[in-house]
């Protein structure tokens, strides 16, 4: 189960975090993996190198998805390289926390450029070679707290939103084309993104997750596998869920 022999995997921000965990798993189950990274091309290197030796098949590709315009056209190259491009992981992301009344527009802009404008040019750039082949997988990595909301994170919230409205329209769009188009909403997972929170936030966050536990990288990859596979071809359109019960 699970298999992904013979595909084309691309996941955005993939040198660390739940990136490189979707990269590792997906290489796992026989998947040429695509690790983009934008700064940090050795951590990506890392990621690849682990996954070649372990038999697996990978390379890294370094593009800011920011910039629409080189994200496009490094993931056009890509699918042309290979002839094929099976599964787009929009996983890169930024968080910047702030109180409304703190939150400044440039701040604003940042978010939206990489988490929402970045996410669209990766799908917009999949969808062409998904669509002539008549099957592919789009993964957008949403939040809990794009469906929960939190104090200190409106911008964040917003940006992680937008995500889940842009799953559904996308899902419908190119169900025709047989390219399946889903959400991940990951709770509190331990990465880099929340090693900065301090203690009492943390107790605070554990206190309402059911699990009583942070999550691992590990385990939103088991997710993104899962939607990325043959065993998902009849789900499309959905958000699914990886926070301990944080929202349910
Ligand atoms: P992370 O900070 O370790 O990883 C984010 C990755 O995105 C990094 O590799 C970073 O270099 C890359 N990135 C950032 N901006 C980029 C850009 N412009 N172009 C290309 N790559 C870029 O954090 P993570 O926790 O692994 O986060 C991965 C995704 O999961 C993010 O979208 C994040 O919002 C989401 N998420 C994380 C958590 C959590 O608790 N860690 C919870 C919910 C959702």
């Amino acid at each position: 189960m699970f298999k992904l022999d013979g595909k084309v995997a691309i996941i955005t921000g993939g040198s660390r975090g739940i990136g490189a965990a979707c990269a590792e798993a997906m290489a796992e189950q026989g998947a040429h993996v695509v690790v983009n990274y934008v700064r940090g091309e050795d951590k990506a290197r890392e990621v690849a190198e682990r996954i070649i030796a372990k038999g697996g098949k990978a390379e890294i590709a370094g593009f800011d998805v920011a910039d629409s315009e080189a994200t496009e056209k490094a993931i056009e190259g890509i699918a042309k390289k290979h002839g094929r491009l099976d599964i787009m992981v929009a996983n890169a992301g930024i968080a910047i926390d702030g109180l409304l009344l703190r939150l400044k527009d440039e701040d604003l802009q940042k978010l939206f450029d990489t988490n929402v404008r970045g996410a669209l040019a990766c799908a917009r750039a999949a969808t062409r070679p998904m669509m002539k082949a008549r099957t592919g997988r789009i993964i957008f990595v949403s939040s809990v707290i794009g469906e929960m909301g939190n104090v200190g994170q409106t911008a964040y919230a917003a940006t992680k939103a937008a995500l889940l409205g842009i799953t559904k329209s996308i899902a419908r769009e190119y169900a025709s084309r047989n390219v399946t188009v889903n959400a991940i909403a990951p709770g509190f997972i331990e990465t880099d993104m929340t090693h900065g929170m301090n203690d009492a936030m943390k107790e605070y966050v554990l206190k309402n997750i059911p699990l009583a536990r942070v999550g691992t990288a590990k385990e939103v990859a088991a997710a993104a596998l899962y939607l990325a596979s043959d065993e998902a071809a009849y789900v499309t359109g959905q958000v699914l869920r990886v926070n301990g019960g944080m929202y349910v």
